[in-house]
């Protein structure tokens, strides 16, 4: 019988585990021991980091060009529960209601926005997802249709001045604009306002980072509201706790990640976003046959620091994941998982960028030379290559020189 390895979720870490067990199950010359499985809840490959561009055109690529060539079951469902005791899994797909046992798994169910217990929140629309950002394009496409005239309509409010935030709060206006080309003769006075609690919008930069983003939002003339939080949210107007209200019909919520919540059917240490502490084979311990990798993982990687929730981790961290599951399967050493650095690259809008290094993240590339990056990164770093084969081969552990 077939030795069992199966992958929940298909974002960058899911993804590049299937690809390294493929690579690494025929390097072992196991390939016809072994069964793969992915679960997800849809047939692609979401390009999340670029949710808050103005079109959404080429942010999903389907699966099933690399699954069906490479012999990889994929399941569309999505897991309600995980019994690690006895390694099943009950998974709810369109047609019918799974159970599934796995010898070894890999927990890649990534991340999800929070919510809040705020009066409204399920009026509030969010870039987490590509459903969730096809919302809010269907509504602003709706917002167009009617000319921007109803109350409000005009102004995007953004909650949380962090990166996700920064990037949709200076990309807003270029999608309404982008929308509107279609619908309208002459563009409306649009107007991006951000909301952030703490004192500061871009709080995790260094002084010299913030001073640069903020002269960036002063000049593109976004309306910056700090030290104030959201109180509740109306069909037209958001309601704030310095008491201050304004008319708008589209409250974009980008703050509070959390760990899908897949974790909690683990024990173990965990960090304030659910992430649970796994080891440097990203093994999670307390059990023989459980890996987590990318944003559901807390993973030491540079001098004790721990990886953010980030596209730059998950991408390798997958890699690592596929091989050192295989690996550990047929009773082969496992790789130590190394990722030292850490780099930002911020999109600012219309030809703006700014790219730091470090965990300080100091400032070192601004302006087009920047955003030159950002679009190197958009376009092609984070895009598998299309063949499958090249993609298996690029699958291999190691991080290339940037
Ligand atoms: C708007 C935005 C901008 C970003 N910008 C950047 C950036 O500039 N740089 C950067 O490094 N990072 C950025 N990130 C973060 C980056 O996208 C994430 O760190 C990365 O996607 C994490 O990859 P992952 O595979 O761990 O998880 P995810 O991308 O969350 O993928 C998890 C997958 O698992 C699936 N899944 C979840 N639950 C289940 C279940 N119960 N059953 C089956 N499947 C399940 C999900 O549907 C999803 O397909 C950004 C994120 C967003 C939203």
């Amino acid at each position: 019988m077939k030795k069992k390895l199966v992958v929940i979720g298909a974002g960058f870490a899911g993804f590049w585990s299937v690809l390294s067990a493929v690579r690494q199950s025929r390097a072992l010359q196991k390939q016809d021991e072994l069964e793969i499985s992915m679960i997800n809840p849809d047939e692609y490959l979401t390009i999340r980091p670029r949710l808050y561009e103005a079109s959404l055109e080429g942010l999903r690529i389907e699966l099933a060009h690399y699954t069906k060539p490479l012999g990889i079951r994929r399941i569309t469902g999505y897991v309600n529960l995980i019994d690690p005791a006895s390694h099943f899994l009950y998974i709810t797909s369109l047609k019918e209601k799974l159970v599934l046992n796995y010898d070894y798994l890999v927990l890649a169910a990534g991340s999800t926005l929070q919510s809040f217990d705020i009066p409204g929140m399920e009026l509030t629309y969010n870039i987490d997802t590509f459903a969730a950002a096809k919302k809010l394009e269907n509504h602003m496409i709706d917002l167009a249709g009617n000319g921007f005239r109803a109350d409000g309509s005009e102004n995007f409010v953004i909650v949380g001045g962090g990166l996700t935030g920064i990037e949709a709060v200076t990309g807003i206006i270029g999608k309404a604009e982008h929308i509107s080309h279609y619908y309208l003769d002459a563009l409306p006075s649009f107007k991006a306002i951000v909301i952030e609690r703490k004192a500061s919008i871009a709080s995790e930069y260094s002084i010299e980072a913030r001073k640069y983003i903020q002269g960036i939002i002063s000049l593109k003339n976004i309306e910056v509201i700090t030290g104030t939080a959201v109180s509740s949210i109306e069909p037209r107007k958001v309601h704030l706790s310095n008491g201050m209200s304004i008319p708008t019909q589209t409250v974009i919520w980008t703050a509070g990640m959390q760990a899908s919540r897949l974790t909690e059917y683990f024990y173990g240490e965990r960090d304030m976003y659910g992430r649970l502490k796994v080891d440097q084979f990203l093994k999670l311990p307390g059990y023989t046959n459980v890996i987590v990798a990318g944003d559901a993982a807390n993973v030491t990687v540079d001098n004790g620091l721990t990886a953010p929730m980030a596209f730059q981790y998950s991408n390798f961290q997958g890699r690592w994941a596929g091989h050192n599951a295989v690996n550990d399967m047929f009773g082969m050493p496992l790789e130590k998982y190394i990722q030292e650095g850490y780099v930002t690259c911020l999109d600012l809008g219309h030809g703006e960028a700014l790219f730091t290094r470090g965990w300080e993240r100091a400032l070192e590339l601004t302006g087009s030379d920047a955003s030159k990056v950002k679009t190197f990164i958009n376009t092609q770093l984070i895009y598998p290559p299309a063949d499958a084969e090249d993609a298996v081969t690029a699958s291999y552990p190691e991080i290339p020189e940037f």
